[in-house]
């Protein structure tokens, strides 16, 4: 991942897209797959609004076990429905290495959530793939931890790595985690890898999104994260910080006009 022997910039192919070139990677969609009515509805709508990559949780790192854990291959299927009537590439998380195979099949990017940033056995698995990962920062790593993260990865022979800062956690508790907006400069300082800016989880509620989105892209990042939802007051997970589709496309203008300043 060391600049040091790869000085030019990393473009990752993902699906049809890239991430880590001129244009900005927007990866958008609710935090949980809830149904399939649902997630195509966010798709077509995400897509209107200029978004070039789906998310959706199928798999869900929840706090409590009494928690929504997600719907599982069932949600693969319905991102795969989803895909099927957007063409939009799919973006979910991987938990465990027991659905590595389900994921090289089905989706278009692994994510690795940031509670899982150092299950080693998970990175070295995903690692023997050539699927596109999307890394996210554990809730206290540092920059090093992070980067070895990768390294894990890669050290397999998987060099289609993108980070994903996604705020960390600090003495504060008036925002969710603390967006680490340095983490931009620094990780391009150090490393050839794209990183992109997830304002969603990072400030935890939705009035947070748009300040913390127009800074990443300022700071250089390569894209953005963000949770939208068709309902956030009834969302199954994170309602609190996810956008409607008229929010985000108003977000989206904004964030367009930015990149091209920058
Ligand atoms: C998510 O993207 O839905 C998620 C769980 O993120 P993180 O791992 O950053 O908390
Ligand atoms: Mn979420």
């Amino acid at each position: 991942a060391n600049r040091k022997f790869h000085p030019e910039n990393s473009e990752i192919q993902v699906g049809q897209e890239t991430i880590g070139g001129h244009k900005l990677g927007i990866i958008a969609g609710p935090c949980s797959v809830e149904s399939e009515e649902q997630i195509i509805r966010v798709a077509k709508q995400i897509k209107k609004a200029g978004a070039n990559f789906l998310r959706g949780g199928a798999f869900k790192p929840r706090t409590s076990p009494y928690s929504f854990q997600g719907l599982e291959l069932e949600g693969l299927r319905m991102l795969q429905a989803a895909k099927a009537e957007t063409g939009l590439p799919i973006v979910t998380e991987l938990m465990s290495v027991k659905w590595i195979d389900e994921f090289v099949d089905s989706v278009d990017m692994i994510q690795i959530g940031a509670r899982n940033m150092q299950n080693f056995d998970l990175l070295k698995e995903v690692g023997k793939t050539n699927k596109p990962v999307l890394l996210k920062r554990g809730l206290s790593a540092t920059y090093k931890e992070w980067l070895m993260s990768a390294e894990y990865i890669m050290s397999e022979g998987n060099e289609n790595v993108i980070l994903c800062e996604r705020g960390i956690r600090t003495f504060e508790t008036g925002t969710r985690n603390t967006l680490d907006i340095q983490a931009v400069p620094v990780i391009k300082k150090l490393s050839h890898l794209p990183i992109i800016v997830d304002p969603s989880h990072a400030g935890g509620m939705s009035y947070l999104v748009e300040s913390g989105a127009k800074s990443g892209i300022v700071a250089g990042a390569d894209g953005l994260m963000i949770e939208v939802h068709n309902d956030p007051e009834n969302a199954w997970s994170d309602g609190e910080q996810c956008l409607t589709p008229d929010e985000f496309g108003l977000l989206m203008e904004k964030a367009q006009k930015l990149a091209e300043v920058e």
